[in-house]
């Protein structure tokens, strides 16, 4: 294996990296090198002024009749319009409202309801835990089982009267990527439906759902979208199960003619069902600042600086540092997500040591420490020095500081 460029190799790198061009349009604090875009991109430049814009010419100009002048009332469609050719779907079948959460109880609900006869959701118990929170609470609403199993291990029997299948694309903690296109085709040869959780996938990997046949998805829009704390999230209900849709929570303003505020719910037809309630308008004005910026480069060529970024992280704190960490993400970047973990059984210390140095990563137990290689505003030499800063975190053994060790609420 030839040795990982060195400091002067990722400067020339950058000078020619087309992408690089892209870095001022990011607000980052001077003196951090973010690696953890996967749990909460960094807010675009155009963010500000697009906030302001919808208080003083939006709503401060229109009061309620925003609604139908700024087209607040479309927003959730043409923001899913928007995250659709990012996901390989067709606009229509793409919304933007609620949380993931919210969002995958709705689809799993859906999606029992569309197969009908059956006992069994599948799912892996390495999963987000909402994603298996979910689907334990949705099987007890229903009189279902779940059955837990690895990717690896979805065929034949294990596919046996399952109504659903959900599984995160890209797994949060080791970065695997599943095989959509093959796991789908197992569920659907079973009569299952596929449901992917495209939260660490969607502006990362290139996807293609309709390629894939994929019948649901969710995602989040705050990690490589950049769409801000607490940004919307999408909903994906392929065309071919629209007529079918239970919701089960029909909100008045998912109703077919919510201004009719009709005694009884009919829902919208396509995907507009699954609108809940009044959109968080304010937080749909940063997700779409952050598409123009996000969406302006094609995710091949993103995938591959992101790929390129990862494996520099890895070959350096390998040679530098030999058996001191555990890879735990598949050793071929293209077999991972755009993030690498680490185990280390200090690994909280280390990270915490490592923001101390402005590198920011994230911890998660038991003993993972997790590095997003965002490539749009990362430069080569970001990640270098982001791995020098590690190796000398644990050589120095700063991250023994008593200071390190203590936990807040989030990690
Ligand atoms: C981040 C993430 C979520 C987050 O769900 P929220 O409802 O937005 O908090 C869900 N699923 C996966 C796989 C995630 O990575």
């Amino acid at each position: 294996m030839p040795p990982p460029m060195t400091r002067e190799e990722c400067l020339a790198r950058d000078a020619s990296d087309p992408l690089a061009s892209l870095r001022p349009q990011f607000v980052i604090p001077e003196g951090v090198i973010y690696l953890d875009g996967n749990s909460l991109g960094p807010p675009v430049r155009a963010s500000a002024t697009r906030a302001a814009a919808l208080v003083t010419d939006e709503w401060g100009a229109h009061l309620i009749g925003g609604w139908e002048r700024d087209g607040w009332i479309d927003s959730g469609a043409r923001l899913g319009g928007r995250i659709a050719p990012l996901i390989g779907a067709r606009p229509d079948d793409v919304l933007v409202c609620d949380s993931t959460t919210v969002n995958l109880f709705k689809l799993l609900h859906v999606g029992v309801a569309l197969r009908p006869n059956r006992s069994v959701l599948l799912a892996s118990d390495d999963d987000f835990p909402t994603d298996r929170y979910l689907v334990e609470a949705v099987a007890a609403q229903r009189g279902y089982t779940v059955r837990w199993a690895p990717p690896r291990n979805w065929h034949g029997a294990t596919l046996k009267d399952v109504a659903v299948g959900v599984l995160s694309h890209v797994n949060f903690r080791t970065g695997l990527i599943a095989d959509m296109g093959a796991i789908t085709r197992a569920l659907h040869d079973a009569g299952a439906l596929a449901l992917w959780d495209l939260s660490h996938s969607v502006g990362a990997l290139p996807l293609d759902l309709g390629a894939c046949d994929v019948d649901m998805a969710v995602g989040c829009t705050y990690k490589f979208l950049c769409g801000g704390p607490g940004a919307p999230a999408f909903a994906m209900v392929g065309a071919h199960l629209h007529a079918g849709v239970h919701t089960p929570i029909p909100g008045w303003l998912g109703h077919a003619r919510p201004f009719a505020f009709a005694a009884q719910y009919e829902p919208a037809p396509g995907i507009g069902w699954a609108v809940t309630g009044t959109p968080t308008i304010a937080s749909h004005v940063l997700l779409d600042a952050a598409l123009d910026v996000v969406g302006s480069v094609a995710v091949t060529a993103t995938r591959h600086k992101a790929m390129e970024l990862g494996a520099l992280f890895v070959d350096i704190v390998e040679g530098e540092l030999p058996g001191v960490f555990t890879l735990h993400s598949p050793r071929e970047p293209e077999l991972r997500g755009n993030h690498v973990s680490l185990g280390h059984p200090d690994g909280f210390a280390i990270v915490q040591g490592l923001i101390a140095r402005g590198v920011v990563g994230d911890f998660r137990e038991p003993d993972v420490l997790r590095f997003g290689f965002a490539p749009l505003y990362l430069s080569y030499v970001d990640v270098h020095d982001a791995a020098i800063a590690l190796v000398d975190v644990m050589r120095t053994e700063e991250w023994r500081d008593p200071r390190f060790s203590r936990r807040g609420t989030v990690t």
